[in-house]
C-alpha cells in the first residue's frame, strides 16, 4: 500500500485568513467581457486572472471565492465563455476568467482565437500579479493543459496550480495529486511552489486561495505567512 501524502499545510496565519476573507466578502461586480485587449480598462488595479480547461471548474470556483453565486456564469455548456470576463473585488482588485480552453466542439479557428486572445492578455498586461491555473483533481495535469503551461512560461506570468473539484476524490488522493503536480511543475521557472487543493462545492481550500490572491495582489505582506513557512520568490515583494 501506497503511504498517503500528507495534507498540505495551511501556510497563512489565522489573521491573514481573516483579512482574505473580508475582502472576498466585499463588493463584488461583473464589469465587463472584452473581446480584443485594446477593450480592457487602464492597468490602474492589481488584477489576477483564472485559466483552464473548460468544465474544470472555473466559474463555480469564482463564484465560490466572492460568495456570489450567480456572479461567473456555471456554465453547463463546454466553451461559453469566450472572451475575457473581468469582475471588481472592493474597488481593489480585478479578477479576470480567461476563456476556457481544450473544448471537443470549437473549430480550431474559434480555438486560436481565444487562445490568442488569452496570449495577448498574458504578455501584455502590466498589472497582472498572477495566474491561477485550474487543475481537475481526479485527472491532474494533462498533455491540453501543458500548451497552457508553455504559454505562462513563455510569458514570464508568476502562476499557481489550482485543483479542482477536490470533493469528488479522497483527501489522501486529493494530497498525492497536489505533490504530483508540485513535481512535475518543479522545473518550470515561472510556476509557483504551491499547489492549491479546492472544493467549489464544499467550500474547501477556498479560505486559503483568498489569503493567496490577496498576497498576490499585495493586499497582504509576508508576516500573514505562518512563522517557518518559505517565501517563494522575490517577484512577492516586487
Ligand atoms: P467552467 O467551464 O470551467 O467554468 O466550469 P463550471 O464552473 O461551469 O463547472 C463545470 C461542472 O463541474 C459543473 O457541473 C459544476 O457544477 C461542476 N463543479 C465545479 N466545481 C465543482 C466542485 O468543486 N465540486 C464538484 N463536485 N463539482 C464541481
Amino acid at each position: 500500500m501506497t503511504k498517503p501524502a500528507p495534507l498540505p499545510q495551511p501556510v497563512f496565519t489565522d489573521a491573514a485568513l481573516e483579512t482574505a476573507r473580508i475582502l472576498f466578502a466585499r463588493q463584488a461586480d461583473f464589469i465587463m467581457g472584452a473581446a480584443q485587449v485594446d477593450q480592457l480598462p487602464p492597468p490602474d488595479l492589481p488584477e489576477v486572472a483564472f485559466a483552464g480547461r473548460s468544465n474544470v471548474g472555473k466559474s463555480s470556483l469564482i463564484n465560490a471565492l466572492t460568495g456570489r453565486h450567480g456572479l461567473a456564469r456555471a456554465s453547463t455548456e463546454p466553451g461559453r465563455t469566450r472572451e475575457l470576463n473581468l469582475f471588481l473585488l472592493d474597488e481593489q482588485i480585478r479578477l479576470v476568467d480567461l476563456p476556457g480552453y481544450g473544448f471537443a466542439r470549437a473549430s480550431k479557428g474559434e480555438t486560436k482565437k481565444f487562445q490568442n486572445l488569452g496570449r495577448a492578455y498574458l504578455r501584455g498586461r502590466p498589472n497582472l500579479k498572477r495566474v491561477y491555473l485550474l487543475i481537475d483533481a481526479r485527472h491532474g495535469l494533462k498533455s491540453v493543459d501543458a500548451e497552457a503551461l508553455d504559454a505562462l512560461d513563455l510569458a514570464a506570468v508568476s502562476y499557481q496550480i489550482v485543483l479542482t473539484k477536490a470533493d469528488k476524490i479522497k483527501p489522501a488522493e486529493a494530497a498525492r495529486e497536489a505533490d504530483r503536480t508540485l513535481k512535475a511543475i518543479a522545473k518550470r521557472q515561472a510556476a509557483f511552489p504551491r499547489v492549491a487543493v479546492t472544493s467549489s462545492a464544499k467550500g474547501g481550500g477556498m479560505a486559503e486561495l483568498r489569503a493567496e490572491i490577496a498576497m498576490a495582489a499585495h493586499k497582504l505582506d509576508d508576516d500573514a505567512l505562518k512563522p517557518g513557512t518559505p517565501t517563494p520568490s522575490a517577484e512577492e515583494s516586487a
